[in-house]
């Protein structure tokens, strides 16, 4: 069994990110018989139909589409993108999964130190690791989980992704235990 990391690349997605969610996922996954494997970055030129101007922002389903489109033999793919996303009334999303597609996005320019004229680089490793974690959780069958240190715990601002922990907590950790059984 394999998840995938495909990077939708904007300008630019660190492989240092990459390998840091890499690692992580793997760590945590393998534990329920995953590999990880990392896939060639993919520009974003045919996505800039979702762009919107005004909102200088990507409207984030179509980049969980195309991260459907590389889902092959994975039993889930993740993808990561410096791109801006949104939703329709949402102001910004840290990420986005689906479930049936077995596929979800992150974007890393809200997480970004620099986004909130803050220093800390090694942040940007951190929280992308946590969005990574929290979106794989909902496409193994995870909804949002009210203790705020849970890595499910749903993130308003990046306060609440600063607050809360890589991993899931104990009720989550069940169910994803359940919920993983029987996934091919
Ligand atoms: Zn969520
Ligand atoms: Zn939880």
């Amino acid at each position: 069994m394999k998840i995938g990391i495909l990077p939708l690349v904007v300008k630019e997605v660190e492989e240092s990110i990459l390998e840091a969610v890499k690692n992580y996922v793997e760590g945590f996954y393998s534990k329920f018989g995953f590999r990880v494997d990392l896939l060639p970055p993919t520009t974003t030129n045919d996505l800039f139909f979702s762009y919107n101007p005004i909102r200088r922002q990507f409207l984030g389903r179509f980049f969980l589409t195309k991260v459907a489109e590389h889902r092959r033999d994975f039993s889930a793919v993740l993808g990561i993108t410096d791109g801006d996303l949104y939703e329709e009334g949402m102001n910004f999303i840290f990420g986005l999964a689906n479930p049936y597609l077995r596929a979800a996005i992150i974007s890393l320019a809200r997480l970004r130190p620099e986004f909130y004229t803050e220093k800390d680089g090694e942040v940007l490793k951190e929280r992308a690791i946590k969005e990574a974690m929290h979106e794989l959780g909902h496409v193994f069958g995870l909804g949002h989980c009210e203790n705020p240190g849970c890595v499910m715990h749903f993130s308003n601002s990046i306060i609440d992704t600063d607050h809360k922990g890589k991993d899931y907590c104990e009720k989550c950790l069940n169910k994803l235990k359940r919920n993983l059984e029987g996934i091919g």
